[in-house]
């Protein structure tokens, strides 16, 4: 397994030869040693970005998206190698890495359609010939998370390059093996030397290097909104571009009117992916009252039969929690919920399994939940389903809007009149009526209000790494 760091079409080690590990979530085994390189290896990757940016830019776009086309394929063939590090670095089941993998190829095809579909545009101005042309906005970098260590690098570098903009990426420290794979696999693409790097190192000093870069123009980033916030500060100095996908904390709303098992099976679809750490699952459940109960009872029955254990087990549902510092915060959740009211319908303790570290803990459902809870407000990432019943449409979307965040929403219902209410009131960037899983590499993901700024996916995703530049020309050109 290649470990090294890409900079400038080299695999190397940090220049001063340091060095941090990686382990696996579930039993803290060293998986690899993974370079940790600082400012005068970002300065390099950069500068080699910069020196093929105009080769990469020129190259027609039916070559760039045939190369993009065959990263896809060749992560495909790659699945069983590429789902096995991402279960040993990130500790999901198997069946969600595979999912990933899939995911992650999607938006290379996704990107590449786009770019293909790029046109000049012609505006009808009289006397004059104005076009708007579409021009890749430079060199690019990507700073990834761990919790989809493939796929958020796919929906920043796909587009990225589709687009014509090299790029620079930072994965996680918890994860960097798979975007060193997916590193070496655009490689072996056609990616040409210097258009894709990855470094792995200290967050700030790798982040600061970036935005500091004369040459950097656009920085995507996926995060807590809290280094968001940090990162748009950095990048003010000099203007970089940014498209920031953070936080979340999504309600999910069950009407009176659904099926009990269907919304059920679509609640716990939704939040139990990875274990409830996605910025997408369902933080807050909205429960109509006359179901309440019913709900809550099936609900609990189902995620206490949910199989935690280690990734690549069989039959696992539930892998560990991503550090320890994760299990805390959810036993934090825990108790301030109850401290302020709330009820454990089931769950609330940790899970021991044979072989691995403590870092399971058992899903929960918590009843009586709301307002003024941490729990309501910050992001659990973790297996907690806070409840809380609600009287009629109005309050539960009243409930669902009253957050900062506005990243994702979902309803469970078979009324055809309240699936319009809803996709025009729910305040988020993507709202899934009965589907736990609304977000697929053509359409735009991204947040409203504190959740972020910009879109991945489709012609949006590819649109962030393109500046429209206006042309306006009066006369024939012909001396008239
Ligand atoms: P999480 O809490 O989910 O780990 P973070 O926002 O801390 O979310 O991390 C997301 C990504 O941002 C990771 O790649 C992490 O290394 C990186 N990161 C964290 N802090 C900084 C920083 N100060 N500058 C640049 N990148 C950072």
């Amino acid at each position: 397994m290649e470990t090294r760091n890409l900079i400038a079409g080299v695999w190397c080690e940090a220049d001063d030869g340091s060095t941090f590990d990686v382990h696996d979530p579930a039993t803290d085994d060293l998986l690899a040693a993974v370079p940790k390189v600082g400012e005068t290896e970002v300065v390099r990757a950069l500068d080699a970005a910069e020196a093929v940016r105009a080769d990469w830019e020129s190259t027609p776009i039916p070559e760039r998206t045939t190369i993009l086309r065959r990263i896809a394929d060749m992560l495909v063939a790659a699945t069983d190698e590429l789902a096995t590090i991402i279960v040993r670095e990130n500790g999901k089941p198997m069946r969600e890495a595979r999912a990933e993998v899939a995911y992650a190829a999607s938006f290379f095809p996704a990107a590449a359609d786009a770019a293909d579909r790029l046109r000049d545009e012609a505006v009808e101005v009289l006397g004059k010939c104005v076009t708007v042309r579409h021009r890749p906005v430079g060199v690019s970098a990507a700073i990834t998370p761990w919790n989809f260590p493939l796929a958020m690098l796919a929906k920043k570098t796909a587009p990225a390059l589709a687009a014509g903009c090299p790029q620079v990426v930072k994965p996680a420290e918890q994860t960097p093996l798979s975007a060193i794979a997916c590193a070496r696999i655009a490689v072996e693409a056609g990616v040409p030397a210097g258009v894709l790097s990855v470094v792995t190192g200290d967050p700030p000093a790798i982040g600061d290097a970036m935005l500091r870069h004369p040459r950097l123009r656009k920085l995507s980033f996926t995060g807590s909104t809290e280094v968001g916030r940090l990162l748009m500060r950095g990048a003010a100095d000099r203007l970089v571009r940014l498209s920031l996908e953070l936080g979340g904390h999504a309600p999910i709303l069950v009407f009176d009117d659904a099926d009990l098992d269907a919304a059920v099976r679509i609640a716990v679809a939704a939040k139990f992916r990875n274990g409830g750490q996605t910025c997408v699952c369902p933080n807050r459940f909205l429960v109509a009252r006359g179901i309440h109960d019913a709900f809550v009872d099936r609900l609990a029955t189902t995620v206490s039969e949910l199989r935690s254990g280690r990734g690549q087990d069989p039959d696992v549902d539930l892998g560990p929690l991503i550090d320890d510092q994760a299990m805390r915060k959810v036993a934090e959740h825990i108790d301030d919920a109850v401290s302020m009211g709330a009820s454990i319908v089931t769950g609330g303790g940790r899970r021991r399994i044979a072989g691995c570290v403590d870092r399971f803990p058992e899903p929960t459902v918590l009843t009586g939940c709301g307002p003024g809870m941490r729990c309501w407000t910050e992001e659990t990432f973790g297996p907690v389903c806070p409840v809380r019943a609600f009287d009629d449409e109005a309050e539960a979307i009243a409930l669902a809007n009253d957050t900062e965040y506005g990243l994702a929403s979902y309803a469970i219902t078979n009324d055809p009149g309240r699936f319009e209410r809803l996709a025009s009131r729910l305040d988020s960037g993507i709202i899934g009526i009965n589907d736990p899983v609304p977000a697929i590499a053509a359409v735009p993901f991204g947040g409203l209000k504190q959740s972020g700024i910009g879109r991945e996916g489709g012609r949006w995703g590819l649109e962030a790494y393109l500046e429209p530049v206006t042309v306006s020309r009066v006369g024939s050109g012909r001396g008239g």
